[in-house]
């Protein structure tokens, strides 16, 4: 018997340590990727881990009815940390599965049936949540998947006010796209987004699995554009590597939520890690941190490149260099040559997601391996 993982690599992991991972044969590597965005804090962070082994010590778990103290600390902390008046959470697993809960709670409380995603963007990968994402590839096998779901190009403000109508549950849209490209969207069209939405008393959904805690440089990307959704999800470096997801909701969505439950929504392990990953992020201003670094590692990056590629962009340390042929060859060797791990946002474009700690030498270390491979 064998276990099967997509898409396994060639090199076994045995450490990490901030930014660098080490694998058995004792190589180390620059985790640029902050392995898919789940340690914006590094590996190891210590904050982090000792929360959670206190809490193992303590109670590693008990039935979500219950409530328990770390999970009473972490829904307080996301109230304090989330846009006003977003101030309710669901807590869960995955970003796919915040997501599924958005879109349940949205169709809940409208009543209404109607989701609006955009092309190109990603959502996750169960049912409800694959059939908001746009790519054939990840969802041809799996159909039929939930209906009653519209597609408008991205960043079309016109496209958005349109397809918005008086049966409309959701609209749900990620204010910068990760995996589709790393495509930040424009402020026009995330206020038409929220325009439309509030005059058909629609619920206008942030998917921020990818983009928060503070990847894009404030500690949720809506703050960028003072738009403020009725739904914000989380995931990824929420937990800073332990498995937590979150779907923040505007008062009117969560008291109209209608039966949904998850066995192990909110547990106090995870409850205690993330609320060490918010609480670090926020009191050591990793944002700010990461608005400057990105600024940085983006100026070095379209200087040592030039006319090498197409396009370098993003927000903060979420960061795309949009290449002229396909990018997996140069991820390859980035990893292989250069000791430095990326991940791919579609056929053309090397992402970097590293963690939002790095500094400018960091950086350097990886303008340099980039140069010498793309370059
Ligand atoms: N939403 C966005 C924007 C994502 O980038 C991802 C994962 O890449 C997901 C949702 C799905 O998250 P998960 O893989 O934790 O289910």
């Amino acid at each position: 018997m064998s276990g099967f993982v997509f898409n396994e690599k060639p090199i076994q992991i045995e450490r990490g340590d901030g930014p660098w991972l080490y694998d058995t044969d004792g190589n180390e590597y620059l985790d640029m990727g902050a392995s898919y965005a789940c340690v914006p804090l590094g590996h190891g962070h210590e904050a982090v881990d000792g929360a959670a082994k206190e809490q193992i010590d303590k109670l590693t778990y008990v039935q979500a009815s219950y409530p328990n103290e770390a999970r009473t600390r972490l829904y307080g902390r996301l109230a304090d940390t989330a846009p006003d008046p977003i101030n309710k959470t669901w807590l869960c697993n995955s970003g796919t599965e915040a997501n599924e809960a958005a879109l349940k709670f949205a169709r809940s409380a409208t009543g209404n049936s109607k989701l609006i995603a955009t092309m190109q963007g990603f959502h996750g990968r169960t049912m409800g949540s694959l059939a908001t994402t746009w790519k054939d590839k990840y969802k041809k096998p799996y159909e039929p998947l939930a209906g009653d779901v519209e597609f408008v190009p991205y960043d079309d403000p016109d496209a958005i006010r349109e397809a918005v109508d008086d049966e409309t549950a959701g609209v749900i849209v990620e204010p910068v796209q990760g995996e589709g490209g790393i495509n930040p969207a424009s402020t026009e069209f995330l206020q038409a987004a929220r325009e439309a939405t509030e005059d058909a008393g629609a619920a206008l959904i942030f998917d921020e699995v990818q983009t928060g805690m503070g990847r894009t440089g404030t500690l949720w990307a809506a703050e960028q554009s003072g738009v403020v959704p009725d739904v914000i999800t989380s995931a990824k470096g929420l937990g800073n590597g332990f498995p937590v997801g979150a779907t923040l909701c505007r008062e009117w969505i969560a008291e109209n939520y209608g039966s949904h439950a998850s066995t192990f929504s909110g547990g106090p392990v995870i409850s205690a890690a993330a609320d060490a990953t918010v609480s670090t992020i926020v009191e050591e201003d990793i944002p700010g941190h990461a608005a400057e670094v990105g600024d940085y590692l983006q100026s070095e990056l379209e200087s040592a490149l030039g006319d090498e590629v197409r396009e370098v962009r993003g927000e903060g340390l979420m960061v795309g260099i949009e290449v002229k042929r396909g990018a997996m060859r140069y991820l390859k060797q980035l990893a292989m040559d250069q000791g430095v791990l990326a991940l791919p946002a579609g056929r053309t474009v090397v992402r970097l997601l590293p963690p939002l700690t790095i500094e400018e030498e960091h950086a350097d270390h990886v303008v340099d391996a980039v140069a010498e491979v793309i370059g």
